[in-house]
């Protein structure tokens, strides 16, 4: 039963999936609007918290296990959403075990070192997982978009000729491949927004007094660069998706498919992870066993010698009960 969910996940985000070596031209390969037809807002809850159920789960063995690490990278242009997802997708894990790290413009010691430095430190520890919210790709993103931000960057020259995106492609490429031989996840997803859909929301952001915090003019400014950055994610995409860290794009115009598409692709490369409970073996097991023995014996007067134990049994006496009770119907 749990291949068939985990099948049926696989399933799910196919479509989402950007083909290595493919060509992607956004708007004509993706659809901001999708939200497979048989699906409903109200039983998306129900799918959404299953997936994240999932994710607790498999966060709890990932961090015992302590072997793999899990980079999650997320991109869109202003208000597809990326807070709102992270906010719904991790709510179950727990916080020890996750780290989100927002990436804004560059700070001057950032941009006193190469420009991949301040996403290597923010990488996770094994057993972990980290969010980009915003990452490494905002470098052939709004850096290329707004090539001003590159002489900020002070660069050699022979670093800023021709086929510097290239050459970035093939710098993050090589980085993730390294990342993952090394046995750290990369998952990145591109929350897909459509104009129409980016125009309402920056309005409801300004119509309700309590989201004007979260309008900037300058998000208005980058709107008007719409087909820019069309084409700079198009050609992005169409880079760097790479069998081992593939793309997926996610469908945003509806906050609550664009959750479950994000926990599907998350909860889709723990179960590839497959992370397990490290076990003991058989003479730390005996060795367990000794403790418990020397643990009995300092029981007070009238207490149970194990009450754990004493609770499995009791646990295991209702059920049995139960099991009767149900029998006789
Ligand atoms: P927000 O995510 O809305 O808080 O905005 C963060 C801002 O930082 C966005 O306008 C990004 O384009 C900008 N930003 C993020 N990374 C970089 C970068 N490497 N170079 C320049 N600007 C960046
Ligand atoms: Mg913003």
């Amino acid at each position: 039963m749990a291949d068939e969910r985990a099948e049926r996940i696989a399933e799910s985000i196919r479509p989402f999936r950007v083909e290595p070596g493919s060509s992607v031209d956004l708007a004509k390969d993706f659809d901001p609007g999708y939200k497979a037809g048989f699906l409903r807002k109200r039983a998306s809850l129900d799918v959404l918290r299953q997936g994240v159920q999932m994710l607790t789960e498999f966060q709890a063995k990932l961090a015992a296990q302590s072997t793999h690490g899990v980079l999650v990278v997320l991109q869109a242009l202003d208000a597809a959403g990326k807070d709102g997802a992270i906010r719904h997708v991790m709510s179950g894990v727990n916080p020890q075990g996750v780290h989100v790290y927002s990436f804004k413009v560059p700070s001057a010691e950032e941009l006193a070192h190469d420009y991949l430095w301040r996403y290597v430190r923010r990488l996770p520890r094994r057993g972990e997982i980290a969010i980009f919210n915003r990452s490494h790709y905002e470098e052939v993103l709004v850096v290329r978009v707004h090539q001003e931000i590159l002489d900020h960057q002070r660069l050699p020259p022979e670093a800023t000729a021709d086929g510097i995106w290239h050459r970035r492609y093939r710098d993050i490429n090589d980085w993730e491949r390294h990342l993952v031989d090394n046995g750290f996840r990369v998952v990145k997803l591109f929350l897909n927004l459509s104009n129409e859909e980016q125009r309402t929301r920056f309005l409801r952001r300004i119509d309700l007094p309590d989201k004007n915090w979260k309008f900037s003019a300058a998000d208005v400014r980058e709107r008007q660069r719409w087909d820019e950055y069309q084409n700079v994610f198009s050609h992005m995409l169409s880079h760097t998706s790479t069998e081992w860290a593939p793309w997926y794009v996610i469908p945003a115009d509806h906050k609550w498919f664009a959750r479950i598409g994000v926990a599907a692709v998350v909860v889709n490369a723990l179960i590839e992870l497959d992370p397990q409970f490290p076990t003991v073996d058989e003479e730390a097991r005996r060795g367990l066993l000794t403790v418990k023995a020397e643990l009995e014996n300092e029981a007070p007067h009238g207490a149970a010698p194990d009450p754990f134990q004493q609770e499995l049994a009791d646990a295991a006496a209702r059920a049995e009960a139960g099991a009767h009770a149900h029998g006789h119907h």
